[in-house]
Formats: C-alpha cells, sequence, structure tokens
C-alpha cells in the first residue's frame, strides 16, 4: 500500500489516501472532492472543478494522470 495526500493529488488539504494503485488513490480522491463539495467547501472547489474537467476531457488530462502514476510509483511502500 502507498499513501498521497490531497495536496499532491492537486488538492488543499493533507487528508492521505492509501491505495494499491495509483487509480486507487485518484478514485478516491474523486470522492473527497464530491464530499468536500457537497459539504460547501470553497477551498476543494478548484480541485473539484479540475477534476471534473478530467472525466469530460480523458484524452487532455492524460498528462496529469501520467504525472500521477509517476508520482505514485516513486513512493515508498508503507
Ligand atoms: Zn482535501
Amino acid at each position: 500500500m502507498k499513501t498521497m495526500t490531497c495536496q499532491q493529488l492537486g488538492g488543499p488539504c493533507d487528508l492521505a489516501h492509501r491505495g494499491e494503485s495509483a487509480d486507487e488513490v485518484i478514485k478516491a480522491q474523486d470522492h473527497h472532492l464530491k464530499e468536500m463539495e457537497k459539504a460547501g467547501d470553497a477551498a476543494h472547489q478548484p480541485a473539484r472543478d479540475d477534476m471534473k474537467k478530467r472525466w469530460r476531457r480523458p484524452r487532455k488530462a492524460l498528462g496529469w494522470y501520467n504525472a500521477t502514476k509517476e508520482t505514485f510509483a516513486g513512493l515508498p511502500e508503507d
């Protein structure tokens, strides 16, 4: 398992997501951003909007996705 924080995924807080793959932590972050949006947290809104754009335009988001996967791959197992 590895850990990536909300901040490492483009968000504003240091909530840690744990997962076996980059896809898992990205999904966890997506869920976290949705929850924060529902809660009316303005600090997370820009990250939430970015994430929405990524789902709408997956090809454009590939750079971000690959960079995130690379960061994840470089993290130590914990
Ligand atoms: Zn957060």
